[in-house]
């Protein structure tokens, strides 16, 4: 069965990050998906009701994506505003979409408060990183789809091949 792939928006080059830039991932496996038809794009943050441009948001007090979906941890923005609702539905539209299409992998951005899998940063907003997954990647892997980070895209290859 050819396997769909949910993939973060920002990484298929479309400029949905809170900056308004892209992060485009260049990789003739993108290419390759893209041309099977196995690319299921998603901005979580776009999905959940944020807009572009959008304050950069940070899981609080080092915590991750776990601990905001069990209640126990928020996202704020760079002003000190409570975002955690908003990123919360953000990842529910992320699953919502990666079951419509029967989506077993993501292959999400690393370091968004969203989207990371690998590392996210501390909630001090100085760039200082701590190892564990966004809001939207936690979801998933609670839903048993595999997240890779795009730092891990020739393992996601290998790994759908062995799918196929
Ligand atoms: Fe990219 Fe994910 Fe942030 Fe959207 S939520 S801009 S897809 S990292």
């Amino acid at each position: 069965m050819v396997q769909k792939i949910l993939v973060s928006a920002c990484l298929l080059g479309n400029p949905v990050r809170y900056d308004g830039a892209a992060k485009t991932l260049v990789h003739p496996a993108l290419e390759a998906w893209r041309r099977e038809g196995r690319i299921v794009s998603i901005c979580p943050e776009l999905s959940g009701g944020f807009g572009v441009p959008r304050l950069p948001a940070e899981i609080a007090q080092a915590q991750a994506g776990e601990a905001v979906l069990a209640g126990t941890a928020r996202v704020v923005d760079v002003v000190g505003s409570d975002v955690t609702p908003f990123f919360i539905a953000s990842a529910r539209a992320a699953l919502d979409l990666a079951r419509a299409h029967d989506c077993r992998f993501a292959l999400l951005i690393d370091g968004s408060p969203s989207c990371g899998s690998r590392f996210i940063y501390d909630g001090s907003f100085s760039g200082q990183r701590r190892v564990g997954a966004g809001v939207t990647a936690a979801l998933l892997r609670q839903h048993g789809i595999e997240v890779f980070a795009d730092s891990e895209i020739d393992a996601l290859c290998a790994r759908v091949a062995r799918e196929d």
